[in-house]
């Protein structure tokens, strides 16, 4: 193999400091038609009916469309655009746009730029590539794409060519959603009513709206582009299918937080700055624990637009590492045997006029508040584990789950210990006459600001509670946060109805007595799914079994949790998916499931076959060569039996890869055979341990070759020469 001159000792432009940066305010949002543009833009009625669509979720009437267009049309004009897109996320969990320009023939020979209000608000490409999950073989549905006006249209810059993005929904002209956007924006209003439902309870008659919010932090691997493109499993599967370890990993721990390498740092200001203009608040960079691993936070939005950020974020990632002649992997493990990249989502709600439910307050009222959206969530995720687990289920996030660094496949709430003693004193508290008094001998008069620390401590954990959120901690790095998002908000809004229920039952003469009464119950149901302690512990399994808690290792496993009646109804009730819109999805995710392992192994017994064997013969015609040319002139004057044995443990090794080799091919041809659920099963069961095996064989292979003969970059080099 080549040796590669890393790109870093050439002169590249990152090497070349501009001269000043404009302060990011300057320019934050300026390739988007933001709500400040449009105010500016429109017609005081037109921008008034559009923020009343908007805001009540209406169709907007023709005209008010058809200015719009016009407006934004000469905005995009006006900053070099030549075609416009719906920008829509299919259920392959990426990103679609088909492109068109903004000509319409005028004459002879001639065309003007024109874009109508109906060109802008609903789009139709072609639905049948996309992947429906049986919906379309269910109903014929051809899919439209409409405008979500929530999200702000932007330019997506690329190459030289500019166009202006719609962000839109994905639906069947029978109303199916085809996509992972509709689900959500139903999830939001779900939760938002629910929500709603409980404040007015509470007494909170001022609050309009509640909005779900996110903050996903993004982890990712950037290596060198020449190492990439010289490894057919990271151009085909996003992972190293194979690779040994190299001898120095991330035990010394000296990148976490460490300061950023120059060309990295390069990389990410050219990412920010692109960021930065499509009005992305990116807050937070930083070194990660395994060699060449990353992170970008961005500061929280609305769930609906942090989604549309974090797929523009993966995308920018991406894009701007070419250009600096590097390759971001996003994909969960990259790397075996280092750590895997996730995607910590964090998540609260909070009221329009600017309460976060999810803090502990300063008053006994603010906390009935609390400790209600609280109880809540703990009831949602108890009830709903199982589909928490399947809504973060893939192929690739197998790999990470549960491998010593991120949480394992047991869902469980993390609160740490002053809320878990506080639920704790209210769970034996006296259940009647609760006054002020009482609810200061139980502390919960004025909870201090839990602090982070407190709370933080347990990094173990999936789910945990960090101050005035909740983490979500096993989301995978590659995976949109759409569908993860959709289920929070749902099971939150029936654990808030319930509770709501529970109140009202109680006849609310004292609400704060109902409330407390209403606690005291529940909290013993809920408590299995708190967790305080180490969530890698081989102790937490055992104690997870005992309290009945679904541990769903695998993907297939975990996605049943899409086809139980719990989930139907659930979906249902709120109207986010009906139950062909789940099969749909289950179908979907089961075979991406099967697709990702088939494509790895195909790609693994090609690599075998056509690069790693016949590197390894050509090391062993050398050894023989060279042992039998050595006891030529030699003879019996030296021993040669270590050389001879490690010609023996070539050539075993061999054959011992090319049998197994074939073990796999017949594997995969019987796996061509099944269908859906049994595919899946057959993938995880013998396809994925028939691939470690074969995998095992050839890492031990490649220490005992010659570096010269190894036809593919190694591990040491992909992750430290940057
Ligand atoms: P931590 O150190 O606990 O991970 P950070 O302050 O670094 O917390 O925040 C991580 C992410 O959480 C950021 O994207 C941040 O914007 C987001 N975040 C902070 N507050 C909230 C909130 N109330 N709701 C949702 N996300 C939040
Ligand atoms: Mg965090």
């Amino acid at each position: 193999m080549k040796k590669i001159t890393p790109t870093i000792a050439t002169e590249r432009s990152y090497t070349v400091a501009k001269e000043k940066d404009l302060p990011i305010s300057s320019y934050f949002g300026e390739d988007t038609f933001s709500d400040r543009l449009m105010r500016k833009k429109l017609p005081a009625a037109v921008y008034k009916r559009l923020k009343e669509s908007v805001d009540k979720g209406i169709k907007l009437d023709a005209k008010t469309a058809d200015a719009v267009a016009q407006a934004m049309k000469e905005w995009a004009l006006e900053h070099g655009a030549t075609h416009f897109a719906h920008w829509f996320q299919p259920m392959t969990g990426a990103t679609a746009e088909k492109h068109d320009a903004f000509i319409e023939i005028s004459g002879p020979g001639e065309v003007i730029e024109r874009f109508t209000g109906e060109q802008l608000v609903q789009g139709e490409p072609d639905a049948s590539s996309f992947p429906s999950g049986g919906l379309r073989a269910t109903f014929e549905a051809r899919g439209y794409t409409a405008w979500d006006m929530s999200s702000p249209a932007f330019l997506r810059k690329n190459g030289i060519g500019i166009t202006l993005c719609i962000p839109s929904a994905f639906i069947s002209y029978h109303g199916e959603a085809l996509d992972k956007k509709t689900p959500l924006l139903r999830s939001i209003r779900a939760v938002n009513d629910s929500a709603l439902r409980v404040l007015r309870l509470l007494g909170n008659g001022a609050s309009k709206k509640i909005v779900s919010n996110l903050g996903p932090e993004q982890e990712y691997f950037c290596i060198d582009m020449d190492y990439f493109y010289k490894r057919q499993d990271l151009v085909l599967t996003g992972r190293t299918i194979l690779g040994a370890p190299p001898a120095k990993g991330q035990e010394l721990e000296d990148q976490y937080f460490g300061s950023i390498k120059e060309r990295m740092q390069s990389f990410m200001h050219d990412v920010e700055e692109e960021l930065y203009k499509l009005g992305i608040p990116a807050k937070t960079r930083h070194n990660e624990v395994a060699p060449s691993q990353f992170e970008i936070a961005p500061i929280y939005e609305e769930a609906n637009i942090a989604v549309d950020h974090n797929l523009l974020v993966m995308d920018k990632l991406q894009q701007v590492a070419r250009q600096h002649n590097m390759a971001v992997l996003l994909h969960e493990k990259p790397f075996a045997g280092i750590n895997g990249s996730g995607k910590h989502v964090n998540w609260s709600l909070s009221t329009d006029d600017g309460i976060n439910l999810f803090k502990p307050g300063k008053t006994p009222h603010d906390n009935i508040q609390f400790l209600v959206f609280l109880l809540a969530t703990l009831k949602a995720v108890h009830r709903h584990a199982d589909l928490l687990r399947a809504s973060i289920g893939s192929a690739s996030n197998d790999h990470r789950l549960g491998a010593n660094e991120a949480p394992p496949a047991i869902i469980s709430v993390f609160l740490g210990e002053q809320l878990t003693r506080i639920l704790e004193s209210i769970e034996k508290g006296a259940a009647n006459g609760v006054t002020d008094k009482a609810i200061i001998d139980l502390g919960i008069s004025s909870l201090p600001v839990v602090s982070r620390d407190n709370s933080d401590r347990n990094r173990t954990s999936p789910f945990a509670f960090t101050g005035n959120k909740f983490e979500f901690r096993a989301v995978g790095s590659s995976q949109s946060i759409s569908f993860p998002a959709t289920v929070l908000n749902t099971i939150m809004a029936e654990a808030l109805d319930e509770i709501a229920d529970m109140i009202e039952k109680r006849g609310a003469i004292n609400i704060k007595e109902a409330v407390i009464d209403v606690l005291k119950e529940e909290i013993p149901k809920v408590k299995p799914i708190l967790f305080m302690g180490d969530n890698y512990s081989d102790e937490w399994q055992k104690e997870a079994e005992r309290r009945r808690l679904p541990n769903l290792k695998t993907t297939p496993e975990a996605l049943k949790a899409l086809m139980t009646d719990k989930a139907h109804v659930l979906f249902e009730k709120y109207k986010v998916l009906s139950q062909v819109e789940l099969k749909s999805r289950y179908t979907i995710k089961i075979e991406k499931y099967c697709k990702d392992i088939e494509i790895e192994a195909k790609a693994l017994y090609n690599i075998i076959s056509s690069q790693v064997v016949p590197a390894a013969v050509r090391y062993q015609k050398d050894l023989s060569e060279s042992v039998a040319g050595t006891e030529k002139v030699l003879g019996a004057g030296l021993d040669l039996g270590p050389q001879r044995e490690l010609l023996k443990c070539v050539a075993e090794l061999i054959c011992g890869i090319r049998s197994s080799a074939g073990t796999l091919k017949s594997k995969l041809e019987k796996a061509g055979g099944l269908h859906e659920y049994q595919k899946a099963e057959f993938m995880c069961a013998e396809v994925r341990p028939a691939m470690d095996g074969i995998r095992k064989l050839a890492d031990e292979l490649e220490l005992h070759t010659a570096d010269d003969l190894w036809p593919m970059p190694k591990f040491w080099e992909m992750l430290f020469v940057n």
